[in-house]
């Protein structure tokens, strides 16, 4: 599983992706969108910030039925505030928000997944959690038990996710296709 350091790296660049795609100029909300929406899933760490059991994260929100839902009352919101942001903007939000889903599956590795920390895409019609036997650029996690283990996850996607990011970001904004 990332940390919040690589969902932010990750998301970015899954935006800065859809950007160069669809000719999205650099914008704050572009960024600061993104940014948001990269890490709304992980809402669900609330709970064991509560004191309550820590297996109540990875559950409904790392659904894609809750992704929709997300899509749905975000543009609903933004429009009751008469804000309509462009199509294309949106579907960089949107890229930052399905990429919480994809990094969370190519990280979780056999260890995790056997502790059921896969996350349920297909919820509510399947109870089968997503995680892959050789994990993505980190190694084949465990579970962390404190905030050392947290800040040493965070270290490594610092190291071994982000640059990559980085690179992918660069190269969408900077190269200069056709
Ligand atoms: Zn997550």
């Amino acid at each position: 599983m990332a940390s919040p350091v690589g969902h932010v790296g990750f998301g970015l660049a899954a935006a800065a992706v859809v950007a160069r795609a669809t000719g999205t100029p650099d914008s704050a909300a572009l960024w600061l969108g993104a940014a948001v929406a990269c890490g709304i899933p992980d809402v669900d760490v609330a709970f064991q910030l509560l004191g309550l059991d820590k297996h109540l994260h990875r559950n409904g929100s790392h659904s894609l039925l809750f992704a929709a839902l997300v899509i749905a009352v975000a543009l609903a919101l933004l429009k009751a505030l008469g804000v309509t942001p462009a199509p294309a903007l949106a579907g960089a939000w949107i890229a930052a928000l399905l990429s919480h889903y994809l990094l969370d599956v190519i990280t979780t590795g056999p260890t995790l997944g056997r502790m059921g920390w896969g996350i349920p895409l297909l919820w509510p019609l399947s109870r089968r959690r997503f995680w892959v036997r050789h994990p993505f650029l980190v190694g084949d996690r465990t579970e962390s038990q404190t905030y050392h283990d947290t800040l040493r996850e965070m270290w490594e996607d610092l190291v071994r996710l982000v640059p990559p990011c980085a690179l992918v970001i660069l190269l969408a904004r900077l190269w200069p296709w056709g």
